[in-house]
């Protein structure tokens, strides 16, 4: 069985690099004796060569990437990029992205498919919105944006998949998803990978929840709803709280 999964999305936080390396410290200080748990920062682009992960408990990830290796395409930052600053994990697909930068799912399949290239192993974020929830739509826009996003990956790509499941309505408003309707989410994203892939590829593959998380309702997603794993979004930034959900899921 893999390690549980936890992810820190520190978006575009914080602003100076004396900040983001402190934070980076006091989690690595604060995780220290945990071993059963791989815990994952993400943090800005500009910070990525400067949080030193070499060696440490703590892995490092990125919140996006481009489908192109390299060229003319000003801003973008490529997979190999990443992968050379010694990154593991990709963030791809976030509601952030999707709401603010426009990005469709067929732009998320490509950046899926050059992280894979590239060895990246990308968290693939999925969730319907609360207008689409009002309207009983969340499962034909879960079904959707993963059947376009993992659109023509392989069966050894997919190994490297791991699936966020992440309602849009949870995210940084204090209303976390309850714990039923998390796991029904949860059961549907793998019955799907299970119809296109297979069981033996479905039973291995990771499935994160996020949404308003933190140190006390963290764990219900793990042993109550079947969670391989969170993304956390807000209390990432607080190495106190970020290191106490850790704990919290590390306990058996
Ligand atoms: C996120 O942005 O992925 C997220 C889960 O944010 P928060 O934990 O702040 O809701």
């Amino acid at each position: 069985m893999n390690k549980l999964l936890i992810i820190g999305n520190w978006k575009c936080n914080p602003i100076t690099l004396q900040e983001a390396k402190k934070l980076f410290n006091l989690v690595k200080r604060g995780i220290r004796n945990i071993e059963n748990v791989e815990t994952v920062i993400c943090p800005p682009f500009p910070y990525l060569s400067i949080v030193n992960c070499q060696m440490s408990n703590v892995k490092l990830g990125a919140q996006d990437c481009f489908w192109e290796e390299k060229g003319a395409f000003t801003g973008e930052a490529s997979p190999s990029m990443l992968k050379n600053l010694g990154c593991q994990y990709v963030i791809l697909g976030h509601s952030e992205r999707r709401r603010y930068f426009n990005e469709t799912d067929e732009m998320i399949n490509k950046k899926i498919k050059t992280a894979l290239i590239a060895k990246l192993k990308p968290i693939f974020c999925i969730g319907e919105t609360q207008k689409q929830r009002d309207k009983g739509e969340s499962s034909n826009i879960l079904k959707s944006q993963l059947e376009k996003g993992i659109l023509g990956i392989s069966k050894k790509g997919m190994k490297n998949v791991t699936i966020a499941y992440e309602p849009v309505w949870a995210i940084g408003t204090g209303k976390p998803c309850d714990i039923n309707t998390a796991q029904t989410m949860g059961l549907l994203i793998r019955k799907i990978i299970t119809r296109i892939f297979g069981y033996s590829i479905s039973k291995k593959l990771p499935i994160l929840y996020g949404g308003s998380l933190n140190s006390k309702n963290a764990a219900s997603y793990i042993f109550e709803a079947n969670f391989q794993g969170l993304l956390v979004g807000g209390a990432s930034l607080n190495p106190q709280e970020f290191s106490k959900i850790v704990k919290e899921v590390s306990r058996d």
